[in-house]
């Protein structure tokens, strides 16, 4: 015989700035046993394949891209074979991603600004990257944490929009409004996993139609007004 799960929770808010750290804590500790080992799922080999994987990525799945980057990256082995290439033969390598004429421009400018300002090595500071041609604030986050390890900010995609509200870690619905929210509250080391195991989260529970709460281990301490209560 199944066993019948819990039929979610209804949870009250934290009161003072105290019970609200004690929340923070348990979210990150049960984030932490769900999600212990995350990675970044664009495949790559090195920090400039991450860089364009995560251009790539953009209104995007990170399955589609991981689909399109080996035939890419062997048509185009080398940043210097990116800078050169054809726009329009580019844009259609990359078609399947979408947006693909401003991705293929973006990519092509990528590479021309990193072998000319940077001798071919994609920057490791936050201000360098946001000058080259396709990188924001996020692009940014993933290449730099992805392939460095070094922590400037925090990853805001969609997930990490939408299950920081649910988890009332921000008012905001800007990305960079959110960045600034969590970035004051989540541990600095944990600025590069705590986004991946929300956009793990939002993928394997917590999707923006129908949350599987009844499932979900912070379901004790979630106070989402969107929580699915029925099984
Ligand atoms: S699945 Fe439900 S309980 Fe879990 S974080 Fe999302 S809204 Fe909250």
């Amino acid at each position: 015989m199944t066993k019948k799960a819990t039929p979610p929770k209804l949870v009250s808010r934290p009161k003072t700035a105290a019970e609200r750290a004690a929340r923070l804590r348990k979210i990150l500790k049960l984030l932490d046993e769900m999600y212990p080992n995350v990675k970044v799922p664009l495949v790559h080999r090195n920090p400039w394949e991450l860089l364009v994987a995560t251009i790539l990525s953009a209104q995007c799945t990170d399955k589609r891209v991981n689909e399109v980057t080996p035939g890419l990256f062997r048509k185009y082995p080398s940043m210097s074979d990116f800078a050169r290439a054809n726009q329009a033969e580019l844009a259609q390598d990359v078609r399947s991603t979408g947006f693909f004429n401003n991705k293929s421009k973006a990519l092509i400018g990528a590479a021309q600004k990193i072998l000319t300002a940077y001798h071919g090595q994609v920057p490791r500071s936050m201000q360098e990257l946001l000058g080259v041609p396709g990188a924001a604030r996020k692009t940014a986050n993933v290449v730099l944490g992805g392939a460095y390890g070094i922590m400037e900010g925090v990853v805001v995609d969609t997930h990490v929009q939408r299950l920081s509200q649910r988890l009332d870690l921000s008012k905001h619905q800007q990305p960079v409004r959110i960045e600034q929210d969590l970035m004051k509250i989540i541990p600095k080391e944990k600025w590069f996993i705590f986004p991946l195991q929300l956009i793990h989260h939002g993928r394997a529970l917590c999707p923006a139609r129908k949350p599987k709460c009844a499932e979900c281990k912070l379901d004790p301490i979630c106070y989402a007004k969107d929580k699915s209560l029925i099984l």
